[in-house]
């Protein structure tokens, strides 16, 4: 009998000493198997703490790369070369470096959705859960926050003693939400808590009970004593969401809520990575000593 997908995805990985990292978007199938599921840098940062020699990032681009800056001796695979994300491709290192000239004597605070030539002429980088301390903790007053528009107005909102620019970036999910699709959502179910995710446009944030990152809204989900929650953010987190809370009931924005990019990668895909060690990951010294900065800044900040 044939080998099946699964066992040989175990078996490969024990044979090389491999580990597979799962964002919360991705398939359920290609969640199931993750030895790690999680958001972009938790992924990274718990991928730096193992032995493994090979790290299979399932995700996108970015987030690899993310995971080769913070463990440089590992050899990171991205399962499919074209899993990008149309939010980090939006900056580039030219337009954000011609933005801060304009600007003048402005600290730029990248998010993590940034691709490697971004995060390596940025003084800090971010995440959704902690933008707006990120922001706070920095002297400097004037701000160039990259690339999302959504989650820099939200951090604008949320801090007023600095002068934020904003790159006009945004996550193609997150933007199509609006306003009347929670609206329509609600009348149907009344008594459901509304979760957002800060990367969605203005007018969706202001419905929410919660805003919070992918982690967090799972976190506010199993802890509040809700039975019904409206997810704003990418359909996949559904899948961690029913593993923590199988008695609650989650509804997303339908196909709305579906990121193209995080669903390439599938079992096959996962396969071939391990089995051909592709698409690997390579970034120079230089990119990784640069990008890696604002990173460590950050998590420098995480802790205080
Ligand atoms: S959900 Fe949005 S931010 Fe995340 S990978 Fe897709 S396009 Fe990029």
């Amino acid at each position: 009998m044939e080998e099946k997908i699964q066992s040989k995805i175990t078996r490969l990985k024990k044979e090389k000493n491999a580990i597979i990292l799962a964002h919360y978007y991705q398939r359920d199938e290609v969640q199931e198997l993750a030895d790690f599921i999680g958001d972009s840098l938790a992924l990274s940062i718990e991928a730096s703490k193992t032995d493994a020699d090979i790290i299979v990032f399932c995700g996108v681009k970015f987030m690899a790369e993310t995971a080769k800056i913070l463990s440089p001796q590992k050899k990171v695979i991205l399962p499919v070369i074209d899993a990008g994300c149309p939010l980090a491709d939006m900056a580039t290192a030219e337009k954000v470096l011609n933005m801060k000239n304009e600007i003048g004597d402005v600290s730029i605070v990248s998010y993590v959705n940034t691709n490697v030539d971004v995060k390596m002429v940025s003084d800090i980088c971010c995440t959704s859960a902690n933008a707006i301390n990120v922001v706070k903790s920095l002297e400097a007053k004037k701000i160039l926050f990259v690339p999302d528009k959504h989650l820099g107005e939200y951090v604008k909102q949320n801090v007023a003693d600095k002068e934020i620019y904003l790159f006009d970036g945004y996550c193609l999910v997150h933007d199509s939400f609006t306003r009347k699709d929670i609206q329509d959502l609600l009348k149907i179910h009344p008594e459901a808590k509304v979760c957002v995710h800060p990367e969605s446009p203005m007018e969706v944030i202001e419905l929410a009970d919660f805003i919070g990152s992918t982690a967090g809204i799972i976190n506010y989900c199993i802890k509040n004593n809700a039975k019904e929650f409206i997810i704003a953010t990418e359909s996949g987190i559904v899948f961690e969401l029913k593993r923590q809370a199988p008695d609650k009931t989650f509804y997303t924005l339908g196909s709305k809520s579906i990121c193209a990019n995080m669903k390439k990668t599938t079992l096959k895909d996962v396969l071939n990575a391990l089995e051909r060690e592709v698409y690997e990951i390579i970034l120079t010294d230089e990119q990784i000593q640069k990008a890696k900065k604002p990173i460590e800044r950050m998590i420098s900040i995480k802790r205080q």
